[in-house]
């Protein structure tokens, strides 16, 4: 029973590079091509603040049946990016003029269909598969269930705007899910465009970009007239190869579901996005609370395929059900053993809501810091009335820890608690701080599903106070 870590990481939604440091800090000396035995790994899951999911018997031998990767057997593989920047800044258009340019130099009569997700190939050849949904929403939502489908970010940010607040909140997002950045400076064809003051403004959020001697990589781009997109994809690239993404396309597949939908014609669509091993028609899958069996596959350019390797964005016909966003999918070996996970799932999923208030508390990140024997951070969201008050609860907050316990404050901004905050507080299992503003009604209703707490505060004394007291461990159960 073993388990590559890189593997272990993936699933874990953790950096490789952090797992082994986890490993070392163990006595272990790994890489991430090789495995651990399931014991170890646990100790890992739990270091992380995880949960093992040891789902029922037949789930735990196929899971680690499906494991086996050995470094000869590992690829490279397409590198998965999302573009994230402010409104209006270019998002979309982004997208658009990378699928189009490359429609225009790919396979004629190439119509490229709305999946989810699509892949290009640079002029040098390079594949790259871009997830179609933009923005961080999409981003921490899959986060937040486990799918870590995300290698390269492209913060896209307008050359006439420079940095805007949801700049700052796609940074923060990417920092905190440990994902590299390319700044994609867009707009440079428009009149008032100031490339180098998105660079100096950048500054300010920790984000060095190369042309400021950081290790940032920033390229002037303009989605309308398409200058400079080509050197946005070789960037990538080079980030791409920086991170050697490796998987296995001989094994059984492991996917995360971008998109997912009740089709009238088709009966429940996926888009699912390999990560490893390779999908083929015919296999039997379970994905999250469904299973099926693959009818058909579909690419991002609406032909039926065989197959889809890893990186490879399809679509799945032949579900029980609609899936969510971020589910998981599995393939297995019979149709007995999809059913069963499938059902485990089901009622796993009801037993969870029955225990519902399970909510992320201060203590119990309290009792997860002190299970850890290095330094422990304490992550929390922090939403205020006005700027000069967020800032000083941060310098505040920065200032509390010890040799044990660090706070880290994921994002902080003004105005109410919305569900993008909920969405990045669960996402890193943190508690959100709201100083003199409340949630608005969609993000209390998905903090109540999702198991995240709020807490108000009107005096800046009593906030740092709770913070500090849950931070060296004096806080007392009644939280
Ligand atoms: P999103 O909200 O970030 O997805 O932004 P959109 O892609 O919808 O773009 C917002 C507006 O900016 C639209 O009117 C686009 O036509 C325009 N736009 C996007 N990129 C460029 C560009 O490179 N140059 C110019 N001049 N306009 C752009």
């Amino acid at each position: 029973e073993t388990i590559l870590v890189s593997e272990l990481a993936n699933r874990m939604a953790e950096r490789t590079p952090d797992v082994i440091k986890s490993l070392m800090r163990m006595g272990l000396m790994v890489t991430g091509n090789q495995a651990v035995d399931a014991d170890t790994a646990e100790l890992v899951i739990d270091e992380f603040g995880h949960r093992a999911v040891r789902v029922s018997d037949s789930d735990v031998e196929q899971v680690i049946d499906q494991v086996q990767d050995k470094a000869e057997d590992l690829r490279p593989r397409a590198p998965i990016i999302t573009i994230m920047g402010h409104v209006d800044h270019g998002k979309t258009s982004l997208l658009d003029a990378i699928r189009k340019a490359n429609v225009v130099s790919g396979e004629a009569g190439g119509i490229t269909q709305h999946i989810g997700a699509y892949q290009v190939k640079t002029e040098s050849g390079a594949l790259l598969t871009f997830l179609d949904t933009p923005g961080h929403a999409a981003f921490t939502s899959m986060r937040a269930r486990g799918a870590h489908v995300t290698d390269i970010v492209v913060l896209v940010v307008a050359a006439d705007d420079a940095v805007m607040p949801q700049t700052v909140e796609a940074i923060n997002h990417a920092k905190a899910a440990k994902v590299p950045m390319i700044v994609a400076i867009n707009k440079i064809d428009k009149h008032g465009a100031d490339p180098q003051k998105v660079r100096t403004d950048l500054l300010q959020h920790e984000v060095v970009v190369e042309a400021m001697s950081g290790e940032v990589q920033d390229v002037e781009v303009s989605a309308k007239t398409g200058k400079g997109l080509d050197n946005l994809l070789e960037a990538i690239a080079l980030q791409s190869e920086i991170l050697e993404l490796r998987s296995n396309p001989d094994r059984a597949a492991l996917g995360a579901v971008i998109e997912a939908k009740l089709d009238v014609g088709r009966g429940p669509v996926a888009t699912v996005l390999v990560q490893n091993g390779t999908l083929k028609r015919g296999d039997i899958f379970v994905v999250g609370e469904q299973w099926g069996k693959v009818r058909a596959l579909i690419n991002d350019k609406g032909e039926r395929v065989d197959e889809a390797g890893p990186s490879v964005p399809v679509e799945v016909l032949g579900l029980d059900g609609t899936p969510a966003a971020g589910d998981v999918l599995n393939v297995v070996s019979t149709e007995a053993q999809a059913r069963e996970i499938a059902d485990y799932r089901i009622k796993a999923a009801k037993d969870k809501r029955a225990a519902a208030g399970a909510a992320i508390t201060l203590d119990q990140m309290l009792a997860k810091a002190k299970a850890d024997q290095n330094v422990a951070e304490l992550p929390v969201v922090v939403k205020a009335d006005v700027q000069g008050s967020a800032e000083a609860i941060v310098q505040a907050l920065e200032k509390i820890g010890n040799d044990e316990v660090r706070v880290r404050v994921l994002h902080y901004g003004v105005g109410a608690i919305t569900e993008s905050d909920i969405g990045l507080a669960e996402a890193s299992q943190a508690p959100v701080i709201g100083f003199n503003v409340r949630a608005n009604a969609p993000a209390r209703n998905s903090a109540n599903q999702k198991g995240v707490e709020i807490r108000y505060y009107s005096i800046i004394y009593d906030l740092v106070d709770d913070i500090k007291a849950a931070a060296s461990g004096l806080l007392s159960a009644e939280v």
